[in-house]
């Protein structure tokens, strides 16, 4: 009986998340892509569409149903982003750290952190990201110097994070900083702290970018920021890099589901302009070297998709899968990076129009191959990984 119950629960939340996957992409469809070129040429915030992801529930995506959240398994969050990159990277963007830094305060936070900060980020009242990366350090996150120095039952946080999405339109972040200079390894004196803006951070700089526009990045200057002890993510100073890096598993499952949603963007318009442009005489899809370049990108979106499948079912079983996350990460990006330019090239001189998605495709993708660890850091990582597990 049991079984049955709990296989028709399976079924009814299967149902329920067709139900929110089809209202998502009627609403993609019909108000989202018609308006895109024109926001994205403007490089202006979506703020419309960002209330639309709020109603939708987007903000709790995988926020717990006891905070308020939906609940969503990384399987079904990977669909949702898939589907928003497909039509514009950018409308993800706002929601992937997000949920990052909620994913942090969920795991590691403590009963009271949770409570505050969990039901608000799944209502929209928090919205925020992570700022890890600084002028001096990205890949090399233990090089961080942005420090928090205890003064009582309060810490002053002084330094400067850059690259942070969402750090302008949002009003929080989590701030991985070293709580201890000296220690050593490096590791064990850094530490996350959730911060408010209320606290005191200032915007600095709204940086320039090739794409990925709409959505705000910026430089974020932390000038002796005073927060309350009870801001420490999990009450522990010098847990804050493993807790940093354990979230990045999730992290890359959706920069992966974003990879397989550009690159479908370009496997699809390609498709339709070489059924309708003709040389020759016939339609360019008939001719071998187009058909070459169709079944190649056909086949980096299936790849994609099949291990981005792969690492966030072993996600949602509750596997450790950062050799699964970050291949899948890497080949989607690499196929998004791919298929942007081979779109471009079936398009001819259109896919180099401002008028057409193509170009926007191409100037979107190289982000996917930069964030949540480049994709040489990724390489490093599995064969590191891989050579790791014969000894
Ligand atoms: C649009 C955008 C949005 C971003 N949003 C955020 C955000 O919200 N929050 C945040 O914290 N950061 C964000 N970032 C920053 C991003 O995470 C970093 O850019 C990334 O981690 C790489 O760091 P870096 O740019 O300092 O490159 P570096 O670490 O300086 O690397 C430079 C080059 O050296 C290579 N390299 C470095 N070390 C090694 C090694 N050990 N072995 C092999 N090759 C190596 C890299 O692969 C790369 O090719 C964003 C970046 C961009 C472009």
């Amino acid at each position: 009986m049991k079984e049955v119950a709990r296989k028709e629960a399976i079924v009814a939340e299967a149902n329920l998340e067709g139900d929110m996957l089809s209202v998502l992409g009627r609403w993609l469809e019909k108000d989202v892509k018609p308006k895109v070129r024109d926001l994205e040429h403007a490089d202006e915030y979506p703020t419309e569409m960002v209330e639309q992801l709020r109603e939708f529930g987007l903000f709790g995506a995988t926020i717990p149903e006891a905070f308020g959240g939906l609940g969503m398994s990384a399987s079904t969050y990977a669909r949702v982003v898939e589907m928003l990159s497909g039509v514009w990277i950018s409308l993800s963007g706002i929601i992937n750290s997000h949920l990052m830094m909620a994913e942090l305060v969920k795991r590691h936070g403590t009963e009271a952190q949770k409570a505050e900060i969990l039901p608000a980020c799944a209502a929209g009242e928090f919205r925020g990201g992570m700022a890890l990366t600084e002028p001096g350090c990205g890949s090399d996150l233990q090089a961080v110097t942005t420090s928090a120095k205890r003064h009582g039952d309060s810490y002053k946080i002084q330094g400067v994070k850059t690259w942070i999405t969402n750090a302008a339109m949002g009003n929080c972040l989590g701030v991985l900083v070293k709580t201890d200079l000296k220690a050593r390894p490096r590791y064990t004196g850094m530490s996350l702290f959730f911060v408010k803006k209320s606290d005191g951070y200032q915007v600095s700089k709204r940086l320039g970018k090739l794409g990925y526009k709409g959505i705000d990045t910026c430089e974020v200057l932390f000038d002796d920021v005073m927060v309350p002890d009870t801001q420490l993510v999990g009450e522990n100073e010098g847990t804050g890099f493993l807790q940093t890096v354990g979230a990045l598993e999730l992290g890359r499952i959706n920069v992966a589901a974003r990879g397989v949603g550009v690159a479908g963007a370009a496997l699809e318009a390609a498709l339709g302009y070489a059924r309708i442009r003709e040389t020759m005489g016939k339609p360019i899809g008939e001719h071998q070297a187009v058909q070459m370049r169709l079944a190649n990108m056909a086949c980096r979106v299936s790849s994609g998709r099949a291990l981005l499948e792969i690492a966030a079912r072993a996600f949602d079983a509750g596997q450790r899968c950062d050799l699964e996350a970050g291949m899948a990460k890497l080949v989607a990006s690499e196929a998004a990076l791919e298929n942007a330019i081979d779109s471009m090239r079936i398009h001819g001189a259109y896919g180099y129009s401002t008028e057409l998605d193509v170009e926007r495709l191409f100037r979107d993708a190289p982000v996917l191959s930069i964030g949540e660890g480049t994709n040489d850091i990724q390489r490093v990582l599995i064969a590191k990984t891989l050579l790791g597990r014969g000894k």
